[in-house]
């Protein structure tokens, strides 16, 4: 690779809203034989709105609402935002819980007048030893909806469901479709549920899922497609994401996610739109075929 076909091509990348942090990943680019997709953020707008409340109790669903919205008043999730977002527009308090902590990957815990109170996935649910058959159909049935559905358990006994759902962004499907058309295949990654993964996936074009990724091994699952003979790209906006950022052949952080992602990555896309990764990797193409 010449110097200045490089050069130009990091050049014209900016044009398009591409910063490249050094020539080396422009040249890696052009290699990629897989990308995995961060689904929350990345393939969907990261901006969740609650869709449903459902009473599996004696709660009403506004005392279900109210206890969710103070457990989750101290979380930074997105999915705690949308939660305490429709809480306030319904007149719900906003008291502190007497106890909250975040469990990463899983949900809340928190305590309110006096009562022991969890926020979160089956897993979490299950591992309190708390019986969540009697959820699992409407669970479910949220879930096939493309869903995210947190269980509300209240000392040790399921209380209800909060569901809610993210929109796709609009080049979503449209960038899925080029770059498999480049003959890149896609997988989308996710700590969400395997149905709702797959509902959002199928939306977009997507068949290779990988779902109910822990945030602290979505580094190892790129590790694997890269042991396997892959060039692998990791796409994402979060936090979470910043690891398996660092660990891919080369690294996109969504321009519009978090400092941290954008520090690991190898490329930001300004735009915030998944079109960039299609445009980076022809200008990488483009410029690679320049030097031949
Ligand atoms: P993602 O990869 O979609 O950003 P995370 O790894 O952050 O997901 O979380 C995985 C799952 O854990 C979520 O889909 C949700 O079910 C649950 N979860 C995480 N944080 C919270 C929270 N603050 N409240 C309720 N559930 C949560
Ligand atoms: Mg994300």
């Amino acid at each position: 690779a010449t110097p200045t076909s490089i050069m130009v091509g990091t050049g014209k990348g900016a044009e398009y809203g591409i910063l490249i942090k050094g020539a080396e990943h422009l040249e890696n680019a052009h290699r990629l034989t897989t990308i995995v997709l961060d689904k929350t953020g990345t393939i969907t707008k990261g901006q969740p709105e609650l869709t449903d409340i459902v009473t599996l109790s004696t709660l009403s669903d506004r005392e279900i609402l109210q206890l969710a919205t103070r457990a989750e008043k101290n979380s930074e999730h997105p999915l705690a935002q949308a939660i305490v977002k429709y809480g306030q527009q319904q007149g719900m308090s906003l008291e502190d819980p007497e106890a909250f902590t975040a469990i990463p990957g899983h949900g809340v815990e928190a305590v309110i007048d006096g009562k022991k109170l969890l926020v979160g996935t089956r897993k979490l649910v299950r591992e309190n030893n708390i019986e969540i058959e009697a959820a699992i159909s409407e669970v479910e049935r949220l879930e096939q909806q493309g869903k995210t559905v947190m269980i509300l358990a209240v000392e040790q006994e399921i209380a209800g469901l909060i569901a809610v759902a993210d929109t796709v962004k609009e080049n979503s499907a449209q960038a899925v479709a080029e770059l498999q058309k480049l003959g890149i295949e896609v997988w989308m990654i996710t700590g969400d549920n395997e149905r709702a993964a797959k509902a959002i996936a199928g939306s977009v074009g997507i068949t290779s899922v990988l779902a109910e990724v822990l945030p602290e091994h979505k580094a190892e699952k790129v590790e694997a497609l890269k042991r396997e003979g892959k060039v692998v790209a990791m796409v994402g906006d979060g936090i979470n994401d910043a690891p398996a950022l660092a660990t891919a052949d080369v690294g996109f952080a969504i321009g519009t996610g978090t400092d941290v992602a954008i520090e690991a990555a190898d490329i930001t896309l300004m735009r915030g739109d998944l079109n960039g990764i299609v445009a980076a990797i022809k200008l990488s193409k483009a410029t690679m075929r320049n030097i031949k």
